[in-house]
């Protein structure tokens, strides 16, 4: 064993489920209504599946009504990355974690005030954590 260097391919394969692997790293889309987070309004964060970088807060997740969990803004700092995605015939904006490149979904900018963005994330990609909102935590 090497101790001190991240999981490699392997090692997330083996840590995801079908489905999560299938979102995260073949940049899949999970049916709609059918993720474990598009209802939940319990109050927490959601990190990513893959690394555990924490991504977004209950604070700003809604109801799009699209079936899959939306958020109108991601947590301060660069935590997503965005990319122009051109498959399936549409122009879209991909959102990606931004320490391990792990695809989370796509944001429009059908969004509700103040940001006007609307994160459409695949719960597939998320792993909720219940507590209070970071900015609350210690650094
Ligand atoms: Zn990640």
């Amino acid at each position: 064993m090497t101790a001190g260097l991240p999981p490699g391919p392997d090692a997330l394969r083996r840590s995801l489920t079908d489905e999560q692997w299938r979102v995260t790293q073949e940049k899949g889309t999970e049916r709609p209504f059918t993720g474990r987070y598009v209802h939940n309004d319990e109050r927490g964060v959601y990190a990513c599946v893959c690394c555990g970088q924490e991504l977004f807060a209950s604070d700003t997740k809604y109801d799009s009504g699209s079936g899959w969990p939306s958020f109108w803004l991601p947590l301060a700092g660069d935590r997503v990355a965005t990319r122009t995605d051109v498959s399936q015939g549409m122009v879209r904006k991909e959102v990606t974690c931004s320490r391990c490149g792990a695809h989370l979904g796509h944001v429009f900018d059908d969004g509700p005030r103040p940001s006007g963005l609307r994160y459409c994330v695949n719960s597939a990609s998320l792993d909720f954590r219940p507590g209070d909102a970071p900015g609350k935590q210690a650094p």
